[in-house]
């Protein structure tokens, strides 16, 4: 039987995305599937906008591997298309003498990680250029930026469509499963409820990507991670920014610290914090802000009383449960669950946005190697 399309790809956040223009530009027939009405309307319209530079993650883990990779294919490939971005650098910051170690093994795991340019700053760098940062110790990445995440998303999905991929919305996969003779039989709902058959598919639903492989026949349970959700709040400062560059306390247990970030109008905003909940649930608590103060103020005492304004909130997919070390991202294919031509991209938190188009050609070569 003739397929109707060569793969189909489940979600059309930043990772869908960059799998649709990586598969159609290698040459193969695909339709992005798209539960809401547009695309990038789950994680990826919900964090932080950072470039990450790829130096906190353990050597050798995808994490750390696709980061550095999709670092500098982000960067060439915003140039080519004129996506706006800065390369501002951000500082890492040990605010007392008890945390200069972990700082330490901070540096020796970037150089672990193959990110060779940090720089230790001394305190009268760290007065003159930030003088209003209260720390004992400050690391520089000069290669850590900021990008318009939603500009990417256009472009990556232009990229696409210009080499024949098709989009639909409002179009939730429901379930699925391989027919005897090898294609994948896809079941979608929405108000135009279809059945098709692909030869591939990517999964790449995001916070889903567990719910939606448990609903693909075919495949070795075991090999579906749970889901978890780790909610991070944004604040955002009233007012001009303390700051001219990403300034990151040291990362916790889930997360990187409440550091602040800009956005390219140089609009400051802190966060995310780490809040494990049931489900995924966007409301944004208020009531959060005290917490957000107190961990500011270790690094820029000067913050204002109520100068932070609510912003918005995220989900971290993740596939690990609290108290449990950081799960790689996993890249399943068939060598993981037994279905060819099947790609799962489960637990594809940060730093998933820098590294989307390398994230992207490891699904391609999952599924369509040689291709
Ligand atoms: C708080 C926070 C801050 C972050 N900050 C950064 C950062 O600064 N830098 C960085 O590199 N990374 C960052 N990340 C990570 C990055 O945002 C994600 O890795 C990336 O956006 C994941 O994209 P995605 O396409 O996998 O998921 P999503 O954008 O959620 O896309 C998945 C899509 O699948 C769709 N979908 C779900 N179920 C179905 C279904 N049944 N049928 C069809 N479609 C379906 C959804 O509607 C959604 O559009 C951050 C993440 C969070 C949560």
């Amino acid at each position: 039987m003739t397929p109707d399309v060569d793969c189909v790809v489940l979600g059309a956040g930043v990772i869908g995305l960059a799998c649709a223009r990586e598969l159609a530009m290698a040459g193969h027939d695909v339709l992005v599937a798209e539960a809401e009405a547009m695309p990038g309307a789950g994680i990826s319209s919900r964090n932080s906008e950072v470039i990450h530079a790829g130096i906190y993650y353990p050597r050798h883990s995808l994490k750390a591997r696709l980061c550095v990779r999709g670092k500098h294919l982000l960067y060439d490939y915003c140039a080519e298309r004129g996506i706006a971005h800065r390369r501002l650098g951000k500082w890492i910051v040990a605010t007392e003498e008890a945390q200069l170690a972990t700082l330490e093994s901070i540096a020796r795991q970037a150089q672990r990680n193959g990110v060779h340019d940090l720089v230790r700053l001394t305190p009268e760098q760290i007065r003159a250029q930030e003088p209003e940062l209260r720390c004992v110790a400050a690391l520089a990445s000069p290669s850590t930026g900021i990008v318009d995440s939603h500009g990417l998303m256009l472009a990556l999905q232009a990229d696409a469509a210009n080499h024949g991929a098709e989009f639909v919305f409002n179009t939730p996969f429901i379930e699925g499963h391989m027919s005897d003779d090898g294609l994948f039989v896809l079941q979608f709902g929405g108000s135009d409820p279809a059945r098709i058959t692909s030869r591939r598919v990517v999964n790449a639903a995001g916070l889903h990507a567990p719910d939606v492989a448990r609903r693909l026949a075919g495949q070795a349970a075991a090999s579906i991670p749970p889901a978890y959700y780790c909610k991070g709040s944004y604040f955002m400062l009233s007012g001009r920014a303390p700051f001219s560059r990403l300034i990151y306390p040291l990362p916790d247990a889930a997360g990187l610290g409440v550091h602040l970030t800009l956005d390219l109008a140089g609009q400051a905003r802190f966060g995310p914090d780490v809040q494990w909940v049931a489900h995924p649930d966007y409301t944004f608590d208020a009531g959060r802000a005290p917490l957000f103060e107190r961990a500011i103020r270790q690094y820029w005492p000067g913050l204002p009383d109520k100068a932070l304004l609510p912003g918005y909130t995220g989900i971290r997919p993740k596939i690990a449960a609290a108290g449990r070390p950081a799960a790689d991202f996993l890249i399943a294919g068939p060598s993981v669950h037994g279905a060819d031509r099947l790609v799962n991209l489960f637990g594809i938190e940060s730093p998933g946005l820098t590294a989307s188009l390398a994230i992207a050609q490891a699904a391609r070569l999952a599924i369509a190697p040689g291709a």
